[in-house]
């Protein structure tokens, strides 16, 4: 068995013609698949009823339940996903002006551990797979037509490589769902060795590197991928990722009051973005976590201050908002709400 949203439009041919099948009957199975958005093979009615029972058997849709969905007052949505196993991701749902953005996660809980993250708060159960994704991808479909992606859900998708990419290569297909590359952000944490990979794959998928602290002393307290792959190392795979793909690497950095919010860690941040060509800095005020009730949210001032400090030394900077807070929005805690509320241990 071969999950349907596993394969890529292109494969489609050559699978069914070594089931003896004719050509068009692949278009009818993209169109059913990523036009129709169909969630069951009985659905897809252009298809005689015999190839649909060989479809059911042979490449089935990924089960993937809409456990819960929480709407904020600003219009965000976040769902609670749950696949055959009985595991549970979240992706978000975020409308602004023309866009609508889906956050996707690609792991079950996350190994990395950062402080300020509900999702890292209690480690990885286990990688989705490529259909896994996908499916969740079209669950988020499912509430609108989806502008742009952000792989910045539950999970480090360098840590889940070759699913994640082989998945945003299918949302990206021009015969598949046809989201252009470059409506694809992909989001780390800053694993080193993902850089090159993500080079040399020759696709315009936009890459930001969450940074969140501009020495090596507070980042590795604050996100222990630190201490693997210190500031130095992750700043020259930034300036080669730039290098090689003449592309735009956008570093977060997520402002947290009394922890990395002062002048001087804003002007040492100007200092190691500059150490980068192509760069540019969104700064986010921290959304509240219900583990970490030390970490608070910045003032206004500071965020300005920030701004300020970045500009004047001619960092391209983006102040962001924090979407969704009253709908459990920061990054995990929809989960960490359901898994709290059954009393997991
Ligand atoms: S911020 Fe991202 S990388 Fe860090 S623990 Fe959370 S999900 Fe993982």
């Amino acid at each position: 068995m071969t999950p349907a949203w596993s394969i890529l439009p292109d494969e489609w041919k050559p699978i069914l013609a070594d089931r003896g099948l004719r050509p068009f009957r692949a278009d009818q199975i993209l169109q059913a698949l990523y036009r129709d958005y169909i969630q069951s093979w009985d659905e897809a009615t252009t298809l005689p009823k015999d190839l649909r029972e060989t479809l059911k058997q042979e490449f089935p849709l990924t089960p993937c339940r809409e456990l819960a969905v929480s709407a904020s007052a600003d219009g965000t949505k976040k769902l609670l996903l749950g696949y055959a196993d009985g595991n549970s991701v979240e992706t978000v749902l975020i409308p602004a002006r023309e866009r609508f953005t889906q956050c996707i996660s690609t792991q079950v809980g996350c190994a990395m551990g950062c402080a300020f993250c509900a999702s890292g708060s209690r480690g990885v159960v286990r990688s989705l797979t490529t259909d896994e994704i996908v499916a969740e991808y079209l669950a988020g479909r499912r509430h609108g037509e989806i502008t742009n992606i952000v792989v910045m859900g539950m999970g480090e998708p360098f840590n889940n490589y070759d699913e994640t990419i082989r998945a945003l290569k299918l949302v990206n297909a021009g015969r598949g769902p046809n989201l252009g590359a470059r409506h694809i952000t992909i989001s780390t944490c800053g694993v080193v060795p993902g850089f090159a990979r993500l080079a040399a794959e020759g696709i315009q998928f936009e890459l930001s590197v969450s940074l969140h602290a501009p020495t090596d002393e507070l980042r590795s307290r604050l996100m222990p991928v630190n201490r693997r792959w210190p500031l130095d190392e992750l700043l020259a795979a930034c300036a080669a990722y730039t290098k090689a793909t003449k592309r735009i690497i956008t570093f977060e950095y997520t402002v947290i009051a009394g922890v990395n919010d002062s002048r001087a860690m804003a002007e040492e941040l100007a200092r190691q973005v500059r150490r980068v060509p192509m760069a540019k800095v969104n700064l986010i005020p921290l959304s509240p976590v219900e583990h970490r009730p030390d970490f608070k949210t910045p003032d206004d001032a500071t965020m300005l201050m920030f701004l300020d400090v970045l500009m004047k030394r001619g960092v391209q900077t983006m102040l962001r908002r924090s979407r969704g807070k009253d709908a459990n929005a920061a990054c995990g805690q929809l989960r960490l709400h359901n898994l709290n509320s059954k009393k997991e241990p």
